[in-house]
């Protein structure tokens, strides 16, 4: 990795996260600590006028409708007597039947995320995962309650903030589908253990829970009590894991083992989602690529295991870019809206606007490209090197054809003339490597 790499995009990216440790196994040492439920990550505002001279007035009610977050409005509509009517149209049956049919090719890589949450009334999250577990024999061999599975699925699914345009329940759904495909490959599918496969869903599909649709720097700057906390570090991932501990203990979904399975399960659960910070990703990718070097990787051993595990998770986090262009692209716009969001609320109360989240400055083909560019690519590149399957090179090959996807959309709107932004071209030449920018 030569200085060269540490591109400007890259810096862009920890910006914000320079103070934080980085200790790839950092976690808290106070145990377990659920987060209680309903404990969302409310933004408040007001704490812009305690230490600012600008004056904001923005009164409670506005305030809840600019970031009126998933929980406020579940709850409110509850105490207000407002219940949601179960759809019972008659096409539901048709859905019904066309979403099963979806499901028998779960294991497809062009499945399509969207069409089957349309499908199931936006219950994707739920009628995967329910799907996997049974498929992967987990509730005969767990002796799971079914009646208490499904409801532990629900309350996942509606921790999830349906309004953030990229970090939703679609989002878990997805991932969720993403770790199935890598779950079945044959280096993991011949030595995972149902524990193993247990604690990889249970991670996909949490892996987010309450994401309030801002980031971590965002949550540091506004002195979020979540930063706090979590001393600003990893604070999105230790929130959405100590989440899922809380949802699994009130499911009792497990209380039928024994104390100290279920206490490994939190703690492995833990591992894989705080594994997902993509400010470690550093970290975790020049582990995998020596033990890919020296060719000491032992599936037999439960930590190699565990480690693999943690990098399939990471991968099915980020494989947006290597789906077909279809879903490619809709993901992209989605997480684009996301940020200039994010950026807009910045704009709006001076915080000063993160990097990626200035819709005045970037564009999503920028974006796109410098995220497969310097994350995505050298994850799959490895991940390759370790599962050097049909899938693996399906993946590359979107991968390459998405990246040329985007580089054509940026040609076509710098070649439009006119308002071409300064910092595009700059972007431009930092995020091409392959330049001859060493001579
Ligand atoms: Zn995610």
């Amino acid at each position: 990795a030569s200085a060269l790499q540490i591109s400007r995009w890259e810096k862009k990216m920890k910006k914000n996260s320079q103070d934080v440790t980085r200790d790839v196994r950092v976690r808290s040492r106070a145990g377990f600590e659920t987060e209680r439920r309903g404990s969302h990550p409310y933004i408040d505002f007001r704490i812009f006028h305690s230490n600012s001279e600008i004056e904001v007035s923005v009164s409670a009610r506005n305030v809840r409708r600019l970031l009126s977050f998933q929980r406020y409005l579940r709850s409110s509509r509850f105490f207000r007597g407002i219940t949601v009517p179960n759809s019972s149209n008659i096409l539901d049956d048709d859905y019904n039947g066309q979403a099963k049919c979806m499901l028998e090719k779960v294991g497809n890589w062009n499945f399509d995320i969207f069409l089957f949450d349309r499908l199931t009334n936006g219950n994707s999250l739920v009628s995967l995962t329910f799907h996997l577990f049974n498929l992967h024999g987990l509730i005969e061999h767990f002796q799971l309650d079914t009646m208490k599975l499904r409801r532990f699925l629900v309350m996942v699914q509606e921790d999830y903030h349906s309004q953030n345009p990229y970090h939703n329940a679609v989002h878990a759904a997805d991932v969720t589908q993403a770790m199935h495909c890598y779950l079945k490959e044959p280096k993991l599918s011949k030595s995972l253990t149902p524990w193993d496969v247990l604690l990889s869903l249970i991670a996909a599909a949490t892996h987010d829970l309450d994401h309030p649709g801002v980031n971590q720097p965002f949550l540091i700057k506004t002195n979020h009590y979540l930063a706090t906390l979590y001393k600003n570090t990893s604070v999105l991932e230790n929130h959405h894991w100590r989440s899922a501990v809380g949802l699994l203990r009130e499911s009792g979904l497990f209380a039928h083992m024994s104390l100290e399975n279920r206490q490994l399960m939190e703690s492995q659960i833990g591992d894989l989602i705080l594994a997902t910070d993509i400010s470690q990703q550093n970290e975790y990718l020049s582990m995998f690529r020596s033990h890919l070097d020296r060719g000491d990787l032992c599936l037999e051993n439960a930590n190699h295991r565990h480690f693999i595990l943690q990098m399939a998770l990471k991968c099915a986090d980020i494989c947006n870019p290597c789906r077909t262009w279809e879903l490619s692209k809709q993901w992209s716009e989605k997480v684009t809206e996301e940020f200039f969001h994010q950026g807009d609320i910045e704009k709006k109360y001076h915080l000063g606007v993160s990097p990626l989240c200035d819709r005045q400055t970037e564009t999503i083909a920028n974006i796109q490209i410098g995220f497969m560019t310097y994350l995505v690519e050298p994850l799959f590149g490895e991940w390759a090197r370790f599962s050097n399957t049909r899938l693996s090179q399906t993946m590359l090959g979107h991968l390459g054809l998405n990246k040329a996807s985007w580089k054509g959309v940026q040609r076509e709107q710098s070649g439009s003339g006119d308002d071409v932004d300064p910092a595009f071209e700059e972007m431009d030449s930092d995020i091409l490597p392959q330049e001859p920018r060493l001579s």
